[in-house]
């Protein structure tokens, strides 16, 4: 019989950047179903992670009740995550022993050992304040700036690329602009995949009128609608582009007034970009010159041309050049600043965008405001009461580099909220044998994750539909989650698991609600300083920059100047450069990671959704036909993929977008986790990964 709700709770989908606004229907403190509002991301329209991935909330698995790691259970790296085995390793305590534990092992890592010896790892899984109250107890708890996330993983070269060139790091307009553009182009991301509603937008855009260039080396889904499908070879993202530059320059196709009005660095891109001729580059990055200049011409010409990047810009070595040649392309066209137009790195978190707003990296304070820059810590120090030259002046650790740092003894202690480094970190056993390596691990959590695995106290926390915050969207816009259920069993808060934290490191923290870290963060965040929490309540989605309570919000931005200190953009050159480990004789394929629809990530949540695990439950490699039966192997035979980092075991599945010699697998899988193959090799700038390439051998079994 259909089941009547108790109640209907507004709120916003747990899953990615494009941040549709829901509705959870409840009943017996359990969500019955889902419905999507009219936010401006969404229009009541979800994707099927949003409407069928809730009832993870609610599975069996969830941790309850806080573990301590028994005396003697082992910590060994190479061991895989088994649920029934908690309590061989785990014995459960109550709250006042696990949190003395926890914060007290840290303090005396602390005192010992210097600020320096510890690391956090806050997520953007979580709220706004939870990113914020988090990254204030690193900085002033712990002493150091030693605090990351995963946007280390996902678009920190995109962030550094546009802070460099644009000054800012959110993008320029919202998804939904593209109803405006004339020319869309896609790079490097798979919309349809992973902000699924976003890409309705884009296909409406497109039936409406708009042309779409799809630039990618798989074949994507949105490619069977583009006007123009280039599928570059892996790796050669600055040769295509820059011989687009090369046109545009060469065939007069420039907004002079743009450039000599708003930008500096003109004539050095001119230079850089001569020897990169569509002849040229053609053979280097697999698109036949005359379309290069083809779709040069289009992005140029148009009244308004938009571009959109995912992960396939970002995480390679060269993540940072390649953002720098579509800002370039941008800023010389004057493609931006302007209604259906501009740049737009599509987050993949619900709360990637505003867990970086609220300083969970480690080399800025909230807004982005930078740590070495004079007078910022002084800021920070006055707006939290603190002693004067209190806050470290250094930047911290990256994630990657943190991994790296516990290897050589320097980091001995970590706290972790809500991320799964022993999934998502690239070279994986690294990351795992890493972790094993700590001193003492504090995990806050709602599932025994594959980094719990490691902890020595596991703190069981709230999952999304269990606490009221805030979030941030890819569109800049602020949106309010609110609590529909109750943690089960003693599962806490995060915001409260923080605090007490924080209490234990000697701070003496008293928020009564969320709202109060909210107007803290506010009145530090210049660029959120018109969004009160009221506007929250009554608005329920406030787009920033919003610098007074009667600003409405501004959804596209750079319409007059940059935020940079001249308020003009930067062009900055790249040249070509490639992946730090290229396929050879003895590894001869390439693999690329990355999501796929069902599943979210390393697949904590959605591999305990029970719709979405039954559409996609076993682990798959995308292989083309060709390489497959190159293998002697046909569909649904297992494969193992191996890198000289490691080896993982999964499905073949033949997938023909995928290019011949290339290999797809998304990384959401524990039982093969394939970051045990990725490549830890970084961008110098961004310090993000090389997910997107590395070198694999296969065979059959
Ligand atoms: Fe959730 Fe993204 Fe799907 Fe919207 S498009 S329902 S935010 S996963």
């Amino acid at each position: 019989a259909q089941q009547i709700p108790e109640k209907t709770v507004d709120s916003v989908c747990p899953y990615c950047g494009v941040g549709c606004q829901l509705s959870y229907q409840v009943k017996d403190n359990t969500i019955i179903s889902v419905e999507g509002r009219d936010g401006p991301a969404n229009h009541q329209r979800l994707c099927v992670k949003g409407r069928y991935g809730f009832d993870y909330a609610q599975h069996p698995q969830r941790l309850r009740t806080p573990l301590i790691r028994r005396a003697d259970a082992p910590k060994r790296s190479d061991m895989q995550m088994d649920p029934e085995r908690i309590m061989d390793i785990f014995r459960e305590a109550t709250w006042d022993e696990a949190l003395a534990l926890a914060a007290g092992k840290l303090k005396s890592l602390r005192d010992t050992h210097g600020k320096a010896s510890l690391a956090g790892f806050g997520s953007a899984k979580g709220s706004n304040e939870e990113a914020y109250l988090f990254q204030k107890l690193v900085r002033i708890g712990f002493g150091t700036n030693n605090v990351d996330h995963c946007t280390r993983l996902c678009h920190a070269s995109s962030v550094a690329a546009l802070l460099e060139g644009i000054g800012s790091g959110a993008v320029s307009n919202p998804v939904m602009d593209v109803d405006k553009a004339e020319v869309i182009i896609v790079i490097g991301a798979n919309p349809t995949v992973n902000h699924p509603v976003g890409a309705t937008w884009i296909k409406n855009a497109v039936k409406n009128g708009a042309k779409l260039i799809v630039c990618d080396p798989r074949r994507s889904d949105m490619a069977r609608m583009a006007h123009r499908f280039l599928q570059f070879h892996p790796d050669t993202d600055v040769a295509m582009l820059n011989a687009m530059m090369h046109v545009i320059i060469e065939e007069d196709l420039l907004d002079h007034e743009f450039i000599k009005a708003r930008t500096t660095g003109f004539e050095a891109i001119k230079e850089n970009v001569k020897t990169y001729t569509p002849e040229a580059m053609a053979p280097i990055c697999g698109i036949p010159a005359e379309t290069l200049r083809e779709v040069a011409r289009l992005y140029a010409t148009s009244k308004g041309s938009m571009i959109l990047w995912g992960m396939g810009v970002s995480q390679h070595i060269h993540g940072t050049d390649n953002v720098r040649c579509l800002i370039a392309l941008a800023l010389m066209t004057g493609q931006i600043g302007k209604p259906g137009a501009g740049l737009h790195p599509l987050r993949g978190q619900n709360n990637v965008q505003g867990a970086s707003d609220a300083g969970l990296i480690p080399m800025m304070f909230p807004d982005y405001q930078r740590v070495v820059t004079p007078g910022v810590t002084a800021k920070f120090e006055l707006a939290w009461k603190l002693a004067p030259g209190t806050l470290d002046t250094k930047p911290g650790l990256t994630v990657v580099e943190v991994m790296h740092a516990i290897q050589h003894g320097d980091i001995r202690g970590m706290y972790i909220m809500g991320e799964n480094p022993a999934m998502s970190d690239p070279d994986v056993n690294h990351a795992r044998d890493s972790l094993s390596k700590l001193e003492h691990l504090v995990v806050q959590d709602i599932f025994f994750t594959e980094t719990a695995y490691y902890a020595d106290v596991i703190l069981p926390a709230s999952a999304f539909p269990e606490k009221t915050g805030s979030f941030t969207n890819t569109d800049r816009t602020v949106q309010l989650g609110r609590q529909a259920i109750d943690p089960p069993g003693d599962a806490k808060q995060d915001l409260w698991i923080i605090q007490q934290m924080g209490h234990g490191l000697g701070l003496d923290w008293n928020y009564q609600h969320v709202s109060e870290v909210f107007e803290e963060m506010r009145h530090t965040m210049p660029s959120i300083a018109g969004i009160s929490w009221k506007r929250l309540e009554n608005e329920g989605a406030v787009t920033y920059p919003c610098l007074h309570e009667e600003d409405m919000g501004q959804a596209v931005v750079f319409t007059e100047n940059f935020p940079t200190a001249d308020g003009r953009a930067k062009f900055v050159a790249a040249d070509l450069i490639h992946a730090a480990e290229k396929p050879d004789s003895e590894y001869p394929m390439v693999l690329i990671t990355g999501r796929q629809l069902e599943h979210w990530h390393t697949g904590s949540m959605t591999r305990r959704a029970s719709v979405l695990d039954a559409i996609e439950p076993d682990p798959i490699a995308s292989i083309h036909a060709d390489d497959l039966a190159k293998l002697g192997g046909k569909p649904g035979d297992l494969i193992t993929l191996e890198s000289r980092r490691g080896q993982v075991s999964l499905y073949a599945r033949v997938d023909n977008s995928s290019p011949r010699g290339a290999v797809f697998v998304p990384f959401c899988y524990y039982e093969a986790a394939i970051n045990r193959l990725t490549n830890a090799a970084l961008d110098p700038f961004g310090k993000i990964p090389e997910f997107k390439y590395c070198a694999i051998k296969i065979h059959l079994g």
